[in-house]
């Protein structure tokens, strides 16, 4: 039996949508218009994205103005390393309003004789979930530069950037949120007792916001080596850089 493709057209301008198996939310290329393929319905979430502030030149000047910063570097990293790609992504980003209140109960055991302990932790956050399932984008070290944010408009697009889909529905990401959440408070728990008897996390939740943010891809070369680099588009900062060893190279 031959397989029914589905067409699905963009009800805003008619256009042929285009994603992925396993993206969910679809902005449309053409006009900007976002919708849940799963359900043929419009996006009534914000939908907003974080504008690029760099060019080519610039996020490389960015990435030396790293290299030749801190201790663990090589001297010369940043004169002798080649930047051979660049590659401006725009990725799918929730933002999560949460207030997460923790009580739990514990044996602190570092003392002799344990003591049961109690506590709580209240904490509210904007916790990132990222729209895709497999990623090495890192959520925790990363700041939504938010101040900056606009309602979604496709015209700010960069032309040679890619804009992914999310592969994640809203329910997916509140679902992740709240036990990436409960996970963290379980570790900051274990600061302070040895062994749960108790633990339980309410969340209340606010509404979530669908961001799409401007994330440099880059790898360069070194000592015939590659390493890889996350750079913020909007900042310019390094998100999260490989470092070569320093080795045993000129000091
Ligand atoms: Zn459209």
């Amino acid at each position: 039996m031959a397989e029914v493709v589905e067409e699905v057209r963009c009800s805003n301008c008619g256009a042929a949508l285009t994603f992925k198996p396993g993206e969910i939310i679809v902005t449309c290329g053409y006009c900007g218009f976002t919708v849940v393929v799963t359900t043929h319905k419009a996006f009534v979430l914000e939908h907003s994205m974080i504008v690029n502030k760099r060019d080519e030149l610039e996020v490389e000047k960015d990435l030396r103005a790293w290299m030749g910063s801190g201790f663990l570097k090589p001297k010369d990293l940043a004169k002798r390393a080649k930047i051979v790609e660049k590659e401006l992504q725009y990725l799918p980003i929730w933002i999560v309003p949460i207030s997460a209140s923790t009580r739990y109960k514990g044996i602190f055991e570092r003392i002799t004789p344990p003591i049961v302990k109690e506590g709580g932790i209240d904490k509210s956050y904007n916790w990132l979930v990222l729209g895709r399932k497999v990623s090495k984008f890192p959520t925790r070290e990363y700041q939504v530069p938010i101040e900056g944010k606009i309602p979604f408009d496709f015209r700010q697009i960069d032309k040679n950037a890619k804009v992914l889909n999310s592969e994640l529905s809203e329910g997916e990401v509140i679902a992740e949120a709240k036990q990436e959440v409960d996970a963290h408070h379980k570790f900051l728990v274990s600061q302070d007792v040895d062994r749960l008897i108790e633990f339980k996390t309410d969340c209340s939740l606010g509404n979530a916001i669908y961001v799409h943010a401007p994330i440099w891809f880059m790898v360069y070369e070194y000592n015939k080596n590659h390493y890889y680099v996350i750079l913020d588009g909007a900042t310019g900062q390094v998100i999260k850089g490989d470092i070569p060893p320093a080795g045993f190279g000129p000091f």
